[in-house]
């Protein structure tokens, strides 16, 4: 792309009532950009109340298109004169599904393949921003072992995920792939890709069923205050990856893949900075768990497999985020992300306080 989209063009966001792209929609109706934003069901109130309210005070223009990844043209009239899309949507489920490749793969390998064909038949659209994940970088953080550097860059790739073993994984690999194939089959749009790690940060939405709540819920809710698994993960602001999708979209030289990720932290330091700021008003978890202990156990209580143990449990993980560095993105401390986001939950009362002893 050589020049950044025009002003006055509209912005397609895929997926818009989500965890991630309500941020992203927000920053873009503060700039003023008119935003074409796509929701399964633009009738129901739940997925649409926030993205109204982040209008309310804005320059910007809101526009409500219904569209199903699985819906082959149903993204063509939302995309209409657009010059950038920003392709989010993509079921983000771990879990509560019996069929890995119809919950996850199909919808995000067949849904980029939809959107990217509407693109294809949209003369105005230039470049495609594509919110893929670490997930597409690495399977298990096992894999750490044959990075030559020890740290994970943009030029790795997750060659160990299926739809059998971290199926979500494999839906983001498999997806960003065929993002790829179907850029290079062409040359009028461009394609980049912004890599994030787990997100956390303040939700403007209440009905995300993002995995991301989930996992910060578990750290205060007492399920893990027998001990964590020795489990090392990327962690990210949201609102850093909302800007960072500006920023791809919009600076002409951007290019290629993005890793988004602030730090690493393990989980048990994930407890303990929540610990620091709100003392022992919730049950934290204090120690890890032996490997053997949660090989035994885990895949007892929840949907974890030993082969994700095996391969990830007391493996230590690196990223190099300097090309997210380079496009513009600054980095807050993680502290705030994780005490912001715990209080959110705590002010929606997903979390209660422990309960004092008698
Ligand atoms: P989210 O709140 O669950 O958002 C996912 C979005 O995808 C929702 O808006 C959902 O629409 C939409 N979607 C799912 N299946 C669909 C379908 N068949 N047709 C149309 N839309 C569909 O999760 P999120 O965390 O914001 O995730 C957004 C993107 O970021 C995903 O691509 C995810 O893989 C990626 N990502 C997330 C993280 C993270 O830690 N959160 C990390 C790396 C990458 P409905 O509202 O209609 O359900």
């Amino acid at each position: 792309m050589s020049q950044p989209p025009a002003s006055n063009s509209p912005v397609l966001v895929t997926g818009a009532s989500g965890y991630i792209a309500t941020w992203i929609v927000k920053y873009l109706l503060e700039a003023g950009h008119t935003v074409h934003a796509t929701v399964r069901d633009p009738s129901k109130a739940r997925s649409v109340a926030h993205l109204l309210k982040a209008v309310e005070g804005t320059p910007g223009t809101l526009k409500l298109f219904k569209a199903d990844l699985l819906d082959e043209g149903s993204f063509d009239e939302a995309m209409q004169g657009c010059e950038l899309v920003m392709h989010t949507a993509s079921p983000f489920v771990l879990d509560g599904f019996k069929d890995a490749h119809e919950a996850l793969v199909r919808p995000a390998v067949e849904g980029t393949r939809n959107v990217l064909n509407a693109v294809n038949r949209t003369p105005s659209v230039r470049r495609v921003v594509l919110t893929s994940s670490v997930a597409s970088i690495l399977g298990d953080n096992r894999d750490m072992e044959r990075v030559p550097a020890g740290i994970f860059t943009e030029s790795d790739w997750n060659t160990t995920s299926s739809v059998h073993h971290n199926p979500y994984q494999f839906s983001k690999v498999a997806a960003e792939r065929e993002a790829w194939k179907l850029c290079e089959a062409q040359s009028r749009w461009d394609l980049v890709t912004i890599n994030p790690s787990m997100v956390m940060g303040p939700a403007l939405t209440s009905s995300s069923q993002s995995a991301s709540i989930g996992t910060l819920i578990q750290m205060g809710d007492g399920t893990l205050r027998t001990g964590v698994p020795r489990l090392v993960m990327g962690v990210v602001d949201v609102r850093e990856v909302a800007r960072a999708h500006l920023l791809a979209g919009f600076t002409p030289e951007a290019t290629g893949r993005h890793i988004l990720s602030t730090c690493e932290l393990s989980m048990l330091e994930i407890g303990r900075i929540l610990r620091e700021h709100y003392g022992k008003a919730y049950p934290f978890p204090r120690m890890e768990a032996p490997k053997a202990l949660v090989w035994l156990f885990g895949p007892l209580l929840g949907p974890v497999t030993r082969k994700f143990i095996s391969r990830n449990i007391g493996y230590p993980l690196r990223f190099d985020h300097s090309r997210s560095i380079a496009l513009g993105v600054q980095y807050r401390p993680i502290e705030q992300t994780l005490v912001e986001h715990f209080q959110q939950l705590i002010d929606d009362g997903l979390l209660k306080r422990k309960k004092k002893r008698a």
